[in-house]
């Protein structure tokens, strides 16, 4: 009696370590479809944005022409690029401007603060920022504000300044989506709409 006794609790036992080693199984699988659904879809994304941009600045703009439906979805949300064609010559000289700033000041290359694997956002992270108070206008939108772009000198406006590239694939993948990310970033654009959170 006292042998059954024991081979209920040894089964009993073996089975509850079966089912924890299922569930980590379990765990470990949606964990690697997770990162297969979102992170390495996320890197393989920007590792091809630095494909394309990089090959076009080291041929002196051949391969973005060549390519260019691609660098119209990316910047522009739409494979049409005809549109869109004058904007390249003014869009490889900011890529040259951005490696000239990094090369001169490699501290540039932290002020974006944005990781291969980090999720494309079309708004910043409101854990970190909240709307200013001194700010009066919609939440949804920049009212007439164009500052930032202005600063950075942005080749992605149109005449009136509005956003080109808004939502696209660089906007959401890259900093404008989730602009502004630190104060750093306020105080340099002077940005009038947005304040961290806790300062
Ligand atoms: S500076 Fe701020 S308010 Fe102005 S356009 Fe940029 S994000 Fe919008």
């Amino acid at each position: 009696m006292k042998n059954r006794k024991l081979m209920v609790k040894k089964t009993a036992s073996h089975s509850k370590a079966t089912s924890i080693s299922l569930d980590e199984l379990n765990r470990i699988t949606m964990d690697i479809v997770l990162y297969c659904q979102n992170d390495l879809k996320w890197i393989l994304a920007r590792l091809g944005y630095y494909l394309y941009v990089i090959s076009g600045m080291l041929t002196g703009g051949l391969t973005v022409y060549l390519l260019a439906p691609i660098g119209s979805y990316i910047f522009f949300g739409t494979w049409n690029c005809l549109p869109y064609l004058k904007y390249y010559p003014k869009m490889l000289r900011q890529g040259y401007r951005f490696v000239w700033m990094m090369l001169v000041n490699p501290q540039n290359i932290n002020f974006f603060q944005i990781g291969l694997s980090d999720p494309p956002m079309s708004q910043p992270d409101r854990n970190e920022v909240r709307i200013s108070k001194q700010w009066d206008f919609s939440e949804k939108n920049c009212a007439d504000c164009t500052i930032c772009c202005k600063k950075l000198n942005c080749p992605l406006t149109d005449k009136n300044g509005d956003c080109l590239s808004y939502q696209s694939f660089f906007w959401q993948y890259f900093l404008c989506g989730r602009f502004p990310q630190n104060q750093k970033q306020i105080d340099i654009y002077e940005c009038p709409k947005w304040e961290i959170k806790y300062a």
